[in-house]
């Protein structure tokens, strides 16, 4: 019952997500969610961390994009300086922007990943999309009652999936 809300791997990070590893499955290009996967709500423009991830990407010849439920300032000033693919106000667990993304990167769903930091929104798109899909953690929470709420919600998923590659399925 939980299949289209388990990621097919699980991360810390993005940075545990390496090049060599994605062309090892064939993925060729990515949907990327931006807050908590790549930077933190609070950081408007990427990191030299998140920057150098990038770099390595495209060293490999691996496609980026960005798919956000975020507003168009955030995600324009975010994407300033890398001018790849993007939607804003995506509504994810919509997947139309990610059709939009993929095409605009001339990748279909058997080379393509999606990675974001939630289970109700990134991952259930993802899969519902037909990709591979990558769970990062989110790396820093808004502190608001409803984030904190969602991420209860999402304690049996991730459950589920621990038992999973524990070799129960
Ligand atoms: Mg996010």
């Amino acid at each position: 019952m939980y299949r289209k809300f388990l990621p097919d791997y699980y991360y810390d990070t993005i940075s545990d997500i390496t090049p060599e590893f994605l062309l090892s499955l064939g993925i060729k290009a990515l949907v990327m969610d931006i807050d908590n996967t790549i930077v933190t709500y609070d950081d408007p423009i990427p990191t030299p961390a998140a920057q150098a991830w990038f770099d390595g990407m495209a060293a490999a010849g691996i496609k980026v994009s960005f798919v956000s439920n975020n507003e168009w300032e955030r995600v324009k000033k975010f994407n300033r300086s890398l001018n790849y693919p993007a939607y804003a106000k995506s509504g994810k667990p919509f997947i139309r922007d990610i059709k939009k993304a993929m095409a605009d990167m001339g990748s279909d769903r058997k080379n393509t990943a999606l990675i974001g930091d939630q289970v109700f929104t990134d991952v259930f798109a993802g899969k519902r999309a037909g990709l591979t899909v990558f769970l990062v953690k989110p790396i820093k929470d808004k502190l608001t009652v409803f984030f904190r709420f969602k991420r209860r919600l999402e304690v049996p998923v991730l459950r589920a999936y621990q038992k999973k590659k524990g070799g129960f399925d």
